[in-house]
């Protein structure tokens, strides 16, 4: 999606505070300040957007934000950051919506591992569906499960020969350690929209590392 198609759909604000408070605690606010300097993003410095779910952060200044960590802290860098917001916001989601989740949880063990894990990856694609105007669904086949952002704000603007949505990696790590309660697998990123492909395609292998 370019920058101007971008500016038609949002994130709620918590997710983008999330982003911008996550990263504070590796850089402090000098760091986060210049990183929206360069994201030309000026508006937000001091002035993060508010804690609340109101879809109001444009997938075209999330797209900027995480193009600013790769251009100032390189892909590896911005990989770290990236992990680190998506498993906050995945924390954050769980708590704010706490009653949801548990009644998921509930739901989940009935069945085999497998069988738990594929719930939790259809309630939250439903989640993000709902709270954001990301578009996930989910697809699968013998080895591997995938979640896939048809409308992504994380690559929003951005052109890429690899792979750029970490922080949706950070989210499913998140969210798969919730979903198996405890059970690590391997998650990538294989396909993204800034790489030319129709989707962004994140990998999860059905056999659990170790
Ligand atoms: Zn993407």
């Amino acid at each position: 999606m370019d920058a101007i198609e971008g500016q038609k759909y949002f994130y709620p604000n918590r997710w983008a505070r999330i982003i911008l408070t996550s990263a504070e605690e590796i850089v402090g606010d000098k760091g986060v300040a210049a990183l929206l300097n360069m994201a030309g993003l000026q508006k937000y410095i001091g002035n993060y957007p508010p804690d609340n779910m109101e879809k109001e952060f444009s997938f075209t200044e999330i797209g900027k934000l995480q193009q600013a960590f790769w251009d100032m802290y390189g892909p590896r860098g911005a990989r770290v950051f990236a992990t680190r917001a998506g498993q906050q916001s995945l924390k954050d989601g769980m708590t704010s919506f706490g009653s949801v989740a548990r009644a998921a949880q509930v739901a989940m063990k009935i069945g085999s591992m497998d069988k738990r894990i594929e719930t939790g990856l259809h309630f939250f694609a439903k989640f993000f569906n709902t709270v954001s105007d990301q578009v996930v669904s989910i697809d699968k086949d013998d080895d591997n499960w995938y979640w896939i952002i048809e409308r992504c704000p994380l690559c929003c603007g951005r052109t890429s020969d690899k792979p750029v949505c970490h922080l949706a990696v950070g989210v499913l790590q998140g969210a798969i350690l919730w979903a198996s309660e405890g059970k690590q697998y391997r998650i990538t990123p294989i396909e993204c929209i800034a790489c030319g492909d129709g989707g962004c395609r994140i990998q999860i292998e059905k056999k659990p590392l170790d």
